[in-house]
């Protein structure tokens, strides 16, 4: 296991025109269970691809601990890579299979046996072992190949490539558990590529959220949630994500249409100067209030989701829709007009789309 650390490193296809991958410096710390979450399209693949060695960057050097592997092959970096699509031996057995980077690398017949049954029994193949790999639905086809990557107790790293989105949606909740207990036992530096944003949440340690080929925040899943320091952060996490409004500085009170809904507090020591920015709160937080109470911001109700455990109450706010999520049973009528209360230090401002400040 090892440090992997990426010094300004960046990918271009087209002879550096456009970055797929724009120059980044980031190190994935040792044993750390990472989900690397991002829009179809922002640079997962190729930056996994340039760990394991599969591509090599157009800038920047890449180091496990102080070895400098830039140009080492990946048959020299001891990567265990899964890909979104299997790559099974389809003659061979699910154990043949699972058995076959631990006989690559000459492991003792004894480990080999008894990796393969621990991996298999946490993954809920143990009955499927002597079944051949072609033999198995799309799904299980995908879990062999998880396994795969899986078995080898001493790699520098373990790269994931989207490597649950086949299987059944209930069996991945399971999996995702049995993940994280297999990642507890190996103490895998371990990245699980991926652009959902539940598997990414339930999942790891620390979530580096990519877009546009960039880092734009890495954090612990709750602080992600609850502190987002991009729109984007904010958008993609959550369901449904941060609500955004446009606003205004005066002064020192923040407004949205006539309404004030309260006091600026900066991020960084500096004011902030007055002006227009956009408030963003989580309809987790987003209270309905009765008339009357200040400070509250009048909306009207288009629409309920019953969701069974909750309600989403859709509303606007002047042009711009708001959705509330609220206890089952909301007593709200269509077209109403409710007043809504946005809770300090739940509440953030944006300029530029970066986190410049709160209530
Ligand atoms: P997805 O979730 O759809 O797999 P991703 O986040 O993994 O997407 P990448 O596959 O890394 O994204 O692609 C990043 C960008 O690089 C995209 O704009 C993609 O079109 C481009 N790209 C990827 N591979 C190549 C290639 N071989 N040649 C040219 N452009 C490529």
């Amino acid at each position: 296991m090892a440090d992997i650390r990426l010094e300004g490193v960046g990918h271009s296809y087209d002879g550096g025109q456009t970055w797929a991958l724009k120059p980044m410096t980031w190190t994935w710390q040792s044993s750390r269970a990472y989900a690397l979450l991002g829009p179809s399209g922002c640079g997962k693949t190729t930056l996994l691809n340039i760990i394991s060695g599969l591509l090599t960057p157009t800038v920047g050097r890449i180091f496990f601990d102080d070895r400098d592997v830039t140009d080492v092959p990946t048959s020299g970096r001891n990567i265990a890579q899964v890909f979104q699509f299997p790559v099974l031996y389809e003659e061979m057995s699910v154990y043949d299979n699972l058995a076959f980077p631990l006989r690559n690398r000459k492991y003792p017949k004894k480990e080999i046996d008894e990796r393969v049954r621990q991996v298999s029994r946490l993954l809920g193949l143990d009955h499927l072992l002597g079944r051949r790999s072609r033999r198995l639905d799309a799904g299980r086809q995908q879990i062999v190949s998880l396994g795969r990557g899986l078995v080898r107790s001493q790699v520098a790293a373990v790269l994931l490539d989207e490597p649950l989105t086949v299987v059944d949606p209930a069996l991945k909740w399971t999996l995702r558990s049995k993940l994280k207990e297999i990642h507890r036992d190996t103490g895998h530096t371990l990245v699980y590529v991926t652009h959902d944003q539940t598997e990414a949440l339930t999942f790891a340690d620390e979530v580096v959220v990519l877009n546009d080929g960039a880092i734009v925040q890495a954090g612990e899943p709750a602080e992600l949630f609850l502190s987002p320091a991009h729109e984007f952060v904010g958008h993609f996490i959550g369901s449904p994500g941060m609500n955004m409004l446009p606003a205004e500085i005066v002064g020192d009170v923040v407004r949205v249409g006539q309404a004030d809904v309260g006091l600026v507090h900066a991020d960084d020591a500096d004011e902030l100067p007055p002006g227009p920015v956009r408030i963003g709160v989580r309809p987790e937080f987003v209270e309905i209030t009765g008339a009357g109470r200040s400070p509250g911001v009048p909306a009207t109700v288009t629409g309920i989701d019953r969701m069974g455990a909750y309600d989403l109450v859709h509303a606007r706010v002047g042009e711009h829709p708001l959705i509330a999520r609220t206890e089952a049973g909301a007593p709200y009528q269509l077209d109403s007009v409710e007043f809504l209360h946005f809770p300090a230090d739940r509440t953030f401002l944006f300029r530029d789309e970066v986190r410049c400040g709160s209530l």
